[in-house]
């Protein structure tokens, strides 16, 4: 059940609901920056830039383009295994994207960070 911010009716489905804000002029996305959008979203979890917006359902892209999508996946999960030893996970990240933590999106930083360790220690813990 969603429950349309602006007036208070009430719609069975997504699909409903995003027909339903055109009648009070907006888009989709408007509404959803409006009404839905947190501060962490909307900007590319590699680099920061603004991400597209897939739908009120969904929200925005976690990366601007495939390229900082496979940044994100590849290189940081290969890299920190060896990175990790060196300078420590947050602060080989952060140094890595000269990312400040008082930016809006590091609480999602904290979290993919959080997310690969848990999977890195998984992987050293197998007998090899
Ligand atoms: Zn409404
Ligand atoms: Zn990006």
């Amino acid at each position: 059940m969603i429950i349309c911010k602006i007036c208070r009716e009430k719609f069975e489905s997504n699909k409903s609901m995003s027909w339903h804000v055109k009648h009070h002029n907006l888009t989709n996305k408007e509404y959803y920056d409006l009404y839905i959008k947190s501060d962490k979203e909307g900007v590319c979890l590699t680099c920061g830039k603004p991400t597209e917006f897939i739908s009120m359902n969904k929200g925005y892209r976690q990366h601007c383009c495939k390229k900082c999508l496979n940044i994100d996946k590849n290189v940081q999960t290969k890299r920190l295994n060896t990175n990790i030893k060196k300078y420590g996970p947050r602060l080989f990240l952060l140094k890595k994207r000269k990312i400040k933590l008082n930016k809006p999106y590091s609480q999602n930083m904290e979290l993919v960070i959080h997310m690969q360790l848990k999977q890195l220690n998984k992987k050293l813990k197998k007998p090899t």
